[in-house]
């Protein structure tokens, strides 16, 4: 290490030999993150005690390295073997920050090993800058009414976790030239439980957080049956079927496809909300979409200020008129 505290750490997910999306979209945070602090970026990947290629695959980002920790009680997932053998790590290392994704996984362990290091997580951040020498960052607070901005006091490391769809995956500066790998056995205790099932965020359906496009059905619907309107657009488009949380506390659509505060928070290239108001519950799941369509009859409806492109008009009208063009310019080549 080049000197003390000079480290940012990123911890990589994973999950059936996978690393998550949203593993690239951390490392562009740490990426960020460290670049004022001039900090050198590693990615920590826990791992049972055979190598699985993942390292390799963390290895083409712009990294000063790849940490692969490893240990049998680390094949599956268990949040004490995780904070067990991230505190060795930290511990060792002495990073500045350890940055997370936060995901359901993170919220499971990360609060326990800052806890354990006697620092407070910073969780759901959706910005992270250096002030005045000052590591602040920003979170949404009350249901995403306020965005709060936080001094992360006391000594490093800072345990941060960023907002899902806040950092985008694609900004992750990526190498030249693999990063250096290096392997190392943690000793984590073995866990006291044996490991549950993993956590299925939507067993059935889709992960929307992965969807390039959404098109997302709110009260202006209706009725139930009128979503094939919805699901035809979503098929023409080569898009996801998602919803505001009415629609899915009817029973009309299944609970993973709600979006907004007490759903999933995405973040695709399109997303088209169809007669959606626009609360605030439902725009911090999608505001971070690179392009917003807004379809809605009243002109004054909220959605229309973060919307790229407004229509102001009746879905009933408009969606099929809009399935009908996607088609034409689809057979137009
Ligand atoms: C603690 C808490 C958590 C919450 N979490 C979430 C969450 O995760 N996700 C979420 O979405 N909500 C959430 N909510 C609910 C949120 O406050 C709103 O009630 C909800 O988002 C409204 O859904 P909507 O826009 O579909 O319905 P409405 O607000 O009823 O809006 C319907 C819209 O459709 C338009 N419309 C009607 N007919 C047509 C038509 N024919 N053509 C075009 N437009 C039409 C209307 O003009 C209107 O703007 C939460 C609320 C609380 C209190």
């Amino acid at each position: 290490m080049a000197s003390e505290h000079a480290t940012v750490l990123v911890v990589a997910e994973h999950r059936g030999g996978k690393l998550s999306a949203a593993t690239a979209e951390a490392i562009a945070a740490a990426q960020q993150l460290a670049a004022p602090w001039q900090a050198a970026v590693h990615a920590v990947l826990l791992e049972g005690a055979a190598e699985s290629g993942l390292a390799a695959q963390l290895a083409r980002y712009q990294l000063a390295g790849v940490l692969a920790a490893r240990h049998p009680a680390l094949a599956e997932y268990t949040p004490e073997a995780y904070t067990q053998a991230l505190q060795e790590i930290v511990s060792r290392r002495q990073p500045r920050a350890v940055l997370f994704a936060h995901s359901y996984q993170t919220r499971d362990f990360a609060p326990r090993l800052a806890t354990r290091m006697a620092r407070a997580l910073f969780g759901d951040l959706t910005a992270l800058r250096v002030e005045d020498g000052r590591l602040t960052v920003s979170r949404p607070m009350f249901q995403g009414r306020l965005a709060a901005d936080l001094v992360v006091p006391g000594e490093a490391p800072a345990f941060l976790s960023v907002q899902i769809g806040a950092f985008r995956a694609d900004r992750a500066a990526l190498a030249a030239a693999p990063a250096p790998i290096a392997a190392e056995m943690v000793a984590p205790a073995a866990p006291a439980a044996a490991p549950e099932a993993p956590f299925q965020e939507a067993k059935q359906a889709v992960d929307l957080t992965q969807a390039a496009i959404i098109v997302s059905a709110g009260r202006g619907i209706k009725e139930a049956k009128n979503l094939d309107l919805i699901r035809a657009l979503a098929d023409a488009l080569g898009g996801e079927v998602a919803a505001s949380r009415p629609i899915c506390d009817s029973g009309w659509l299944p609970m993973d496809r709600q979006v907004g505060s007490s759903g999933q928070t995405v973040a695709p290239k399109l997303y088209l909300a169809v007669g959606i108001s626009g609360a605030i519950q439902h725009l911090v799941g999608m505001k971070s979409s690179r392009a917003i369509v807004a379809i809605n009859k009243d002109r004054e409806a909220p959605i229309f200020e973060i919307a790229d492109y407004g229509v102001v008009g009746d879905l009933f009208e408009v969606v099929p008129a809009l399935i009908e063009a996607v088609k034409a310019a689809k057979a137009g080549g």
